[in-house]
């Protein structure tokens, strides 16, 4: 596979005008817990970034997590969360029964007033954590809070160095294009610190070619990468197994689609099964499908020169273009440059 091959693919074209829509969003950050920026602190309510700081959406209590008997939750206005909390409603209305009845008996005997309100909130407490934790036993806001102590604690706090500078300022030299699947965070493969790589995820760690009328997220993030923080190297990544490739190769010939977004978004990726499909022969589909997830490093690698800044920043030689792949199943990593095609240049 040359590089004439990669950057000569057919971009998909796109009809502008079906996807001007424009109107507000409806959502709110919700705050289920705020974390202190001093975990030995049970009074400090700032957040590590002094600019977060200033920003409480709906934040019921100003308390740091740590110090309070449990985290505090707040209702979302996301209709699926609704569903959840609909679900959830026997066991809220359990705690709700239960701090009723406490408070009936702290309005007949005001002189435990002190200790009554005490016991309301600790069994309050109990009661919301017990509401959020399913039946497997796995709290989401215990997980969260447990993985943010152990960060701070074991990085933070031991590297102030790194993390005063980064609160000053960020000049990653990569810019890193990755699929949102779980298995693959390029921060944990290839042990990016904070501060080293600018990164989009996406599903199929795709690329679309420039529009400013559709995916303008992905555009916002290559000319913010490239324009100010001037990176010097973007990556794409691709990875074995990929659900998305799988969708890719796996559309109707028809054109027709069953889902609302995923189908449509990973036809970027047409180009390459369109050629995996003319070279690959009768090759067994998970074969097929290894091909493709390299094939479509390549067109979105094809995709990022249509970006009349990145088309710059490569010609002025400021900024290089690289592909890789990387192989959970082997254990494996392929990278590769854009002037040199598939050949692997470095296999770990
Ligand atoms: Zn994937």
């Amino acid at each position: 596979m040359s590089t004439t091959s990669i950057i000569s693919v057919s971009l998909p074209k796109y009809s502008s005008s079906t996807y001007l829509v424009n109107k507000p969003s409806t959502l709110r950050p919700s705050v289920f817990c705020r974390v202190s920026s001093n975990s030995s602190s049970s009074s400090s309510t700032s957040s590590p970034s002094s600019s977060s700081s200033k920003y409480t959406p709906q934040l019921i209590s100003s308390r740091p997590v740590f110090a309070a008997p449990a985290p505090y939750i707040t209702p979302t206005l996301r209709e699926e969360v609704q569903i959840v909390e609909e679900e959830q409603m026997a066991s809220k209305d359990n705690y709700e029964e239960a701090i009723a009845g406490l408070k009936k008996l702290l309005s007949e005997n005001n002189g435990l007033e002190a200790v009554a309100a005490a016991k309301i909130e600790q069994i309050t407490a109990e009661l919301q954590t017990t509401a959020n934790r399913k039946a497997d036993g796995f709290c989401p806001v215990e997980r969260i809070k447990t993985g943010f102590v152990q960060f701070k604690k074991d990085k933070y706090e031991t590297d102030p160095k790194l993390y005063g500078e980064l609160s000053k300022g960020q000049s990653p030299k990569f810019m890193v294009f990755a699929c949102s699947d779980s298995r693959v965070c390029p921060s944990h493969i290839l042990g990016f610190q904070p501060g080293e790589a600018f990164v989009v995820r996406n599903i199929a760690n795709m690329v679309p070619a420039y529009c400013q009328n559709r995916y303008s997220g992905v555009g916002a993030a290559i000319e913010y990468a490239v324009l100010h923080l001037k990176v010097e190297h973007i990556v794409v990544i691709g990875h074995s197994c990929c659900g998305g490739i799988k969708g890719l190769m796996s559309l109707s010939d028809d054109g027709s689609t069953s889902t609302d977004f995923i189908e449509d978004w990973v036809k970027i990726g047409l180009p390459a099964k369109s050629k995996v499909k003319a070279t690959g022969g009768d090759a067994p589909i998970a074969d097929l499908c290894e091909m493709c997830e390299k094939e479509a490093v390549n067109v979105s690698l094809g995709n990022l020169l249509t970006y009349p800044f990145v088309r710059n920043a490569c010609i002025n030689k400021i900024l290089t273009l690289k592909g890789g792949h990387y192989d959970f199943v082997k254990g494996s990593f392929e990278l590769w440059d854009l002037e040199f095609g598939l050949s692997p240049t470095s296999t770990v």
